[in-house]
């Protein structure tokens, strides 16, 4: 994937560019030594790697805003970064950038339990948004499975997911405001402390506009009360076609479970050998988790094994414990890293309507017979989030190659079933050449007038989201 060329004139401007952001921040807020820059030059899709011209690390609004307007004055690109653990690019910088990393914007504002929000800077890991109010028996829904790392920054620019997000919504969902600084340095409130506010839903664009609007440094998020209890069910099927028929039949029934996430075979021996949580030896394997009061907890669980022994199971095993359920939920969320330690990977993220599932499984399985590579399933099957993770060996010259093109030949599949090219992970530099599959000239069109009003000048996270050559005619114009 061809990354844009350093422009020369602004690397040459570099030294001036640095100085003037060294008036704005306190001296060790600001990197500009190659070796410091190496740590920012990729996000989790490590594929594609690029430092940037400098990065900053400012301590509040005000200095981000004082960032952002020297950037525009000095018609340099800015990329927003959280903790980096975008899988589609989405902080990848370019080399003309100023990377604005929200890291030190980590405090916890406001909390107000009898409204149910907290207020938090946006550099906040999204784990640690739950620990400030669990003392209370409250919680924050969204659960990425990088929760301990991301920031809700990242979440806000790919208006992230989570296991448990089939029963609580995504990002956008559980966000009631944000503070957003414009690429020029205007500081706006979008949003508030309640469900709607009047006017546009500015917010509900800029949540998943993947740092392509402005920069977040402040939001408040919806608080919900604790479960009284919750219990996850591990069902085991001999194919990941029946399998994906049980997820639709669930969903089909009307029963809402909080969670159902499907892992195939590979995953399961990875996530096994990684966290030791208890999985059975089975093609393909559902965590189901219901929540509420134990007859509620009963009821919901009866409604869903009934449903599952029609597609003849090889396992169903309730959790028996408190430890039992938090090991089971380990190993499912390490399963990204855990393939990680087997074999080199692409993380697909596309959504499908969840009848589909079987034949989409199936589809994937063939697709990549035929390119003659590996795959693993682990997702959010419950709303049909799928991750397909394509194993390539990076050391074998043409097998990344190979790997983007099963990937972009699985999105494509995902689209024709009526589905779409990213459930939470976003587009980033991943997608942004499959936007033409999803949508037609007038769509895209629609979105980019979007994108020219919040930043004119195409300065925000550059090359990201549209086409690369349709980004870069903009930023021309
Ligand atoms: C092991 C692993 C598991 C994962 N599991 C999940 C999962 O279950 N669900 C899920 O949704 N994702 C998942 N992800 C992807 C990733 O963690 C999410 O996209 C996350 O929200 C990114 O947060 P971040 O703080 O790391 O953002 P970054 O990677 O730093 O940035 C992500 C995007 O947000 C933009 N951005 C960053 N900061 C700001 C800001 N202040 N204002 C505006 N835009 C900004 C960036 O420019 C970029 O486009 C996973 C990733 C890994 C590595």
């Amino acid at each position: 994937m061809r990354m844009p060329e350093p422009d020369p004139s602004i690397l040459a401007r570099k030294a001036r560019i640095v100085a003037r952001l060294a008036t704005a921040l306190p001296k060790d807020a600001v990197i500009s030594d190659p070796a410091e820059l190496r740590a920012y030059e990729c996000d989790a899709l490590t594929a594609y790697r690029c430092p940037p011209l400098a990065v900053t690390l400012p301590g509040s609004t005000e200095e981000v805003a004082a960032v952002a307007r020297i950037c525009f004055e000095e018609g340099v690109p800015v990329v927003p970064r959280g903790s980096g653990t975008s899988l589609a690019g989405g902080a990848l910088p370019t080399a003309d950038c100023v990377v604005i990393g929200v890291a030190r914007l980590n405090r916890v504002l406001e909390i107000d339990y009898e409204d149910r929000i907290i207020r938090v800077q946006t550099g906040r890991t999204n784990l640690s948004v739950s620990a400030a109010v669990e003392e209370e028996g409250f919680f924050y829904a969204p659960d990425p499975s990088s929760q301990l790392a991301c920031a809700i920054a990242g979440n806000i620019g790919m208006n992230s997911g989570g296991a448990h997000c089939l029963k609580y919504g995504v990002t956008t969902n559980n966000l009631l405001g944000v503070t957003l600084v414009l690429m020029d340095g205007t500081v706006v409130e979008l949003g508030g402390a309640h469900l709607d506010a009047a006017g546009y839903d500015l917010l509900g664009v800029v949540c998943g506009s993947e740092g392509q609007l402005g920069i977040a440094t402040e939001a408040t998020l919806r608080i919900l009360r604790k479960p009284e209890g919750a219990r996850p069910v591990l069902m085991g099927f001999g194919s990941n076609e029946v399998a994906g028929a049980c997820v639709s039949d669930i969903i089909r029934a009307g029963v809402l479970p909080v969670a159902i996430e499907f892992m195939d075979r590979p995953c399961i021996r990875a996530c096994e050998d990684f966290a030791q949580a208890g999985y059975p030896d089975v093609e393909a394997l559902l965590i189901v988790e219901v929540e509420g009061s134990e007859a509620e907890i009963a009821e919901q669980l009866s409604k869903i094994i009934e449903i599952a022994r029609r597609h003849a199971p090889e396992v169903i095993r309730e959790s028996g414990s408190a430890e039992e359920s938090a090991l089971i939920w380990k190993g499912r969320k390490s399963a990204f890293g855990a393939m990680g330690q087997i074999a080199d990977y692409i993380c697909l993220d596309g959504t499908i309507p969840v009848s589909e599932l079987p034949f989409v499984l199936r589809r994937i399985g063939e697709l990549t017979a035929d390119y003659g590579l590996g795959v693993a399933n682990v997702f959010h099957a419950g709303d049909g989030n799928m991750h397909p993770l394509i194993l390539y060996d990076a050391n074998k010259p043409g097998d990344l190659d190979k790997a983007e093109h099963l990937g972009a030949d699985i999105l494509r599949l995902c689209v024709e079933v009526g589905g779409c090219l990213t459930g939470e992970h976003g587009v980033g530099v991943e997608k942004r050449d499959l936007m033409t599959v999803q949508f037609g000239p007038a769509d895209l069109e629609a979105q980019l007038w979007v994108k020219d009003v919040f930043d004119p000048r195409w300065l925000l996270n550059p090359a990201k989201v549209f086409p690369l050559a349709t980004s870069e005619s903009r930023r021309a114009a």
